[in-house]
């Protein structure tokens, strides 16, 4: 970074800064984790000066020869591992991924079918203020109000009143494993598309740790800067039938030029994906939860759902008389990152919450195990019991820094 140091010493300060925070703080926010140095190297490389408007082998440039090189890479092994017949790897993110599913099969005002944002589902699964729940005529499916899991049966009811022309499946706060083929046969008997976004679990997936939704589904979309580890952007997988329409809606529909620095640290995580040692990080990453869920339940805080089955969980504060706001604020003090979160029904608006999401990818990637895990649950009950104490928040702080330094940002599995 000298170069950048001598050129703007702002912004390298704020970089640094934002390092030690990393490095210090224990951040379970389940949607980040910490990309490998190789992806951090490519994802920074010179290719970010290249524009390539098209496909490998098809572009409106000059000069292609080796960006074409890692998007094929990057093409080919996100199919060998999640076993898609087509791959697009250009979205820039897991919306613009989103967008590109809907708008190669869907014209504005269609019916589509997704989880409620309030119940777990995402922004871009057909909320009112996004561009899902603007473009297209939006209804919504939640978890049953006791097992605080997705009821089939009332989905397939939903789909039948509603008739969907895509059913979304996927979520940014649910923690037990999603039934595909039951998807499947609910889109099949209503005529519809079925998408599904594996964001969150795309990790678990590539590592055979959960249940993989490409044989079932006509797309399926990612992130690949959750648990699959990889540079902040999107991807879509699906059937052949669809490639050519896929292909078409990213470039030229909706997107120029591909960011294909971003594309080459893709290929790289992906590559990190296939090793062993992927597989060996994933196991931890779910260990942990359990870990994490299980010392939390012993302490009498309510889990939603009762656990979880993947690398997230939503903790209800209500019996503990605090607000997802204050939690979230109360564990910052204390250098512990979360999130606040709507539970499923919850009755406080979104912006104070009931609950907070905990997620253990990054903890993981560090290198903390089972017994680490029992201590961050030791440090979050402390602060919750007692928000408002800001010595203890202080003490915590400095004993969740101890812990950190104990691991290095990124561990070799
Ligand atoms: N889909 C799901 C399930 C997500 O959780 C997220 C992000 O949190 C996205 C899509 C959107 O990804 P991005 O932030 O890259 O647009």
């Amino acid at each position: 970074l000298e170069a950048l140091k001598a050129t703007d010493l702002d912004v390298y300060e704020a970089i640094q800064a934002e390092e030690q925070r990393q490095r210090e703080k224990l951040l379970l926010i389940a949607s980040e984790n910490f990309a490998s140095p190789a992806v951090l190297a490519a994802q920074g490389c010179l290719m970010t000066n290249k524009y390539a408007e098209g496909y490998p082998g098809k572009r409106y440039y000059g000069g292609c020869q080796h960006v074409d090189a890692v998007e094929t890479l990057a093409i080919e092994r996100a199919k060998q591992i999640f076993g898609a017949e087509h791959v697009n790897v250009q979205p820039h993110s897991g919306s613009q991924a989103n967008m590109a599913a809907y708008l190669a099969v869907l014209k504005p005002g269609d019916a589509i079918l997704g989880m409620d944002l309030a119940q777990g589902g995402h922004l871009t699964h057909g909320s009112k203020v996004n561009f899902s729940g603007i473009l297209f005529q939006a209804f919504s499916y939640g978890v049953d109000r006791d097992t605080e899991q997705i009821d089939y049966d009332v989905v397939q009811k939903r789909a039948e009143e509603c008739r969907p022309k895509m059913i979304v499946v996927g979520a940014s706060a649910y923690s037990r494993i999603i039934d595909f083929p039951r998807f499947q046969q609910i889109a099949k008997s209503v005529g519809a598309y079925l998408m599904v976004d594996i964001a969150h679990i795309a990790g678990l997936i590539a590592a055979g740790l959960h249940p993989n939704p490409v044989p079932y589904a006509d797309f399926v979309t990612t992130t690949t800067h959750k648990t699959l580890r990889g540079p902040r952007a999107g991807m879509i997988l699906c059937k052949a039938e669809h490639a050519k329409a896929i292909d078409k809606i990213v470039f030229p529909g909706l997107q120029g030029g591909p960011l294909m620095h971003v594309i080459a640290a893709k290929a790289v995580a992906l590559k990190e994906a296939l090793s062993p040692s992927f597989k060996a990080y994933q196991q931890q990453v779910i260990a942990n939860a359990k870990a994490l869920a299980e010392g939390l339940l012993a302490r009498g805080y309510k889990v939603v759902s009762g656990g979880t089955d993947n690398h997230l969980m939503l903790v209800n504060l209500t019996n503990k008389g605090v607000t997802g706001k204050e939690a979230e604020a109360a564990l910052d003090a204390a250098g512990i990152i979360v999130n606040k979160n709507a539970v499923p029904y919850d009755e406080k608006p979104p912006a104070t919450a009931s609950g907070i999401r905990l997620g253990t990818p990054t903890v993981s990637t560090r290198g903390m195990r089972e017994s680490d895990m029992r201590q961050i649950v030791d440090f979050i009950d402390r602060v919750i019991q007692r928000p408002q104490d800001q010595a203890l928040q202080q003490q915590i702080r400095a004993e969740a820094k101890s812990l950190c330094t104990k691991f290095p940002i990124f561990h070799q599995y």
